[in-house]
């Protein structure tokens, strides 16, 4: 399997709950290396940008708001098969399906206040690294 990269977001209700420790414990124990991370506040702008995929669907509004509502926790993760092996420690979108041992499981409010974010392929993976980080602040 091969070593991956992907991007990860500890979003603003987990941060207001101070779980961003708790978060990365959980993604350390998967085997995941926490190889760059910052923590910001986005403007509207900002997260309207970060979520453009997203702008035609219903909760686009609510999602942006949401995402500015706080800081979040911008990280790179580093380790073989990554990006699926992250989208597995996260659990579901909604945290009602979600499995057990999951971050949304544990620690999600709801469907959009659900704790982390997570590139769901190889291409949004370097969109999303690239949209949040340098190559000089990724030090694996
Ligand atoms: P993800 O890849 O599991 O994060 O899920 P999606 O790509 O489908 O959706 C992106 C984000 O939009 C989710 O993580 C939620 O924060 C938010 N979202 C998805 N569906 C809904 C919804 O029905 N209502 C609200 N308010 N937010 C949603």
């Amino acid at each position: 399997m091969a070593i991956q990269r992907t991007y990860s977001m500890i979003k603003p209700d987990a941060t207001a709950r101070n779980l961003t420790g708790a978060i990365n414990a959980k993604l350390e124990a998967a085997g995941l290396r926490i190889i760059a991370q910052k923590r910001l506040w986005l403007s509207k702008a900002q997260a309207e940008r970060f979520y453009a995929v997203h702008r035609e669907r219903p909760f686009f509004d609510e999602l942006t708001s949401f995402m500015s509502s706080g800081p979040i926790v911008a990280q790179v993760l580093e380790g073989e098969n990554a990006i699926a092996k992250n989208r597995e420690v996260m659990g579901a979108t909604n945290p009602a399906d979600a499995a057990p041992g999951t971050i949304r499981k544990e620690f999600a409010l709801s469907i959009g206040e659900n704790s982390v974010h997570g590139s769901d392929g190889e291409d949004t993976a370097k969109e999303e690294i690239a949209f949040f980080f340098s190559g000089l602040e990724i030090v694996g």
